[in-house]
Parts: C-alpha cells; sequence; structure tokens
C-alpha cells in the first residue's frame, strides 16, 4: 500500500478504539465479569466516567492520567493498550493491504494484545479468548492461501495434545506445574490462526521466555519461584510468525536444507 493511502490512518484510528474496549476486556475477563455492563467507572471513587472522559489517547493526556473526580492516577496502560492497538491495526492494513490477510491480522493481534496482558497481570489465558476464537482461525484458514482447514485443525490438536504431554511429564519429573492449561488451549488457537508455523511461534516464545527467564532469575534475582507468563512470549511469537514466517521458514530450508 503507498504511504499516501488514508487507510491506514483510517485502521489506526479504528485501532484506539477497539483498543479502549480491550482495556475493558483485559481487566474485565480474568475476574470473570461482564464485559459489556456496567459502563467504565473509576474504581477509585465508582464514577461512571462520561464519554467526553473515554476517549483514546485523548482523554489521557487531556486528564494528565488522573480521575477528574476524586484525583485517582489512571494507569499508563490504558494509554499503551489502546496506542499498540492503533498501530497494529493500522500497520495491518499497511503492510497486507485491505485483505482478508489483513482482517485476520487485526484479529489475531487483537487476541495476542489481550492475552499478553491479562497473562502478565493475572497469569490467566481467558477460555473466552483461546477456546472461543479457535472456529474463527479455522473461518479463516478456509479464505488463506497459505494453510487448509485441515492443517490448522491438525496443528491445533497435535500442537495442543503435545504441550500437554509435555506439561505432564514435566509434572510428574518436577512436581510443579510448569505450564498450565491456558498455554495448552492457547497453542490451538495459534494452530488455527497459523497452521505449521504455529511451531515456529512456539521456538519464537520458549527462546525468548529462557532469555527473559535467565534475566528475571540471574539479574533481577527474583529467585526460582517466579512465575514467567508464557502466554506473552507466545503472543510475541504468533505475531513475528505470522508476519515473517514465510520469510523466516525460507531463509531456514535454504541455509540448512538445500546446499
Ligand atoms: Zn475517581
Amino acid at each position: 500500500m503507498p504511504w499516501y493511502s488514508p487507510f491506514p490512518v483510517i485502521a489506526f484510528f479504528f485501532g484506539l478504539i477497539f483498543g479502549s474496549f480491550y482495556n475493558v476486556c483485559i481487566y474485565r475477563l480474568p475476574r470473570d465479569e461482564s464485559i459489556v455492563k456496567p459502563r467504565s467507572f473509576c474504581p477509585g471513587c465508582g464514577k461512571t466516567i462520561p464519554w467526553y472522559e473515554n476517549i483514546p489517547l485523548f482523554s489521557y493526556l487531556f486528564l494528565r492520567g488522573k480521575c477528574s473526580t476524586c484525583g485517582a492516577t489512571i494507569s499508563f496502560r490504558y494509554f499503551f493498550v489502546e496506542f499498540i492497538t492503533g498501530l497494529a491495526f493500522g500497520f495491518s492494513v499497511f503492510h497486507f493491504g485491505l485483505s482478508i490477510k489483513s482482517a485476520e491480522f487485526i484479529v489475531l493481534s487483537s487476541l495476542m494484545i489481550i492475552l499478553f496482558f491479562t497473562d502478565l497481570d493475572e497469569r490467566i489465558l481467558p477460555d473466552e479468548i483461546t477456546l472461543w476464537f479457535i472456529p474463527v482461525g479455522l473461518v479463516f484458514a478456509y479464505f488463506s492461501m497459505e494453510r487448509t482447514v485441515l492443517e490448522s485443525i491438525l496443528v491445533a490438536v497435535l500442537g495442543a495434545g503435545g504441550l500437554a504431554l509435555i506439561a505432564w511429564i514435566y509434572f510428574k519429573v518436577k512436581k510443579i506445574e510448569g505450564m498450565g492449561m491456558g498455554d495448552i488451549k492457547m497453542l490451538a488457537l495459534m494452530g488455527a490462526f497459523l497452521g505449521i508455523k504455529a511451531f515456529l511461534a512456539l521456538l519464537i516464545a520458549a527462546i525468548l521466555g529462557t532469555i527473559v527467564g535467565i534475566f528475571i532469575i540471574y539479574v533481577l534475582k527474583k529467585g526460582k519461584r517466579y512465575e514467567i507468563p508464557f502466554g506473552c512470549f507466545l503472543s510475541i511469537g504468533t505475531l513475528v510468525a505470522y508476519i515473517y514466517g514465510n520469510e523466516m521458514l525460507a531463509w531456514y530450508v535454504q541455509r540448512f536444507i538445500v546446499h
């Protein structure tokens, strides 16, 4: 898409609005609260936030990150999630054009943003995202030029099954839970959206998770009891594999298989 096209910018603004809704999802889904009702309110004083104080990015800046009634601090997170969702939408249209692939990336990046932050905050990957969106991934697979529905189903089942087996062995040997059911369901979701590239995403997540894990244990000295939010790394791995997966696989084949 040429740089002067208005569509990425339009997508960016839509992303801001959706990002505002994802903030609600990130807070409420792990708490099993409704994401529709009630309307957003200040956790400090309980005041319902009027629409003009709920405009993505601008309200946060205008209110300087404070509730207009009680002065309670509004987390910078709200601003950040709106902004990266806007970027994800804008990038998608810029990179993939007005296409099914672009729509797919918009859905996938939305899911990954929500899962990243629920896992970071609460170590929860809600079923409403992981399980409910597997059929959506399969519908996209039907329209995809790069994977078939059968491939997506196979990777979802084998990937989740394989990870469940590894988790079970780890539990038997170490007597502590290394991976939760949430990670396993999330891999099934990744299979539905990525097909075979879900394994590449898993590899990227494992490498990133190991590097960050070593950093947390040996540099920040948080101790070995710190539970790494593996879903965060799965989110990043998924988006990297979706955008660059073909190039990465082509590079690998050329470097190590075809001489
Ligand atoms: Zn307040």
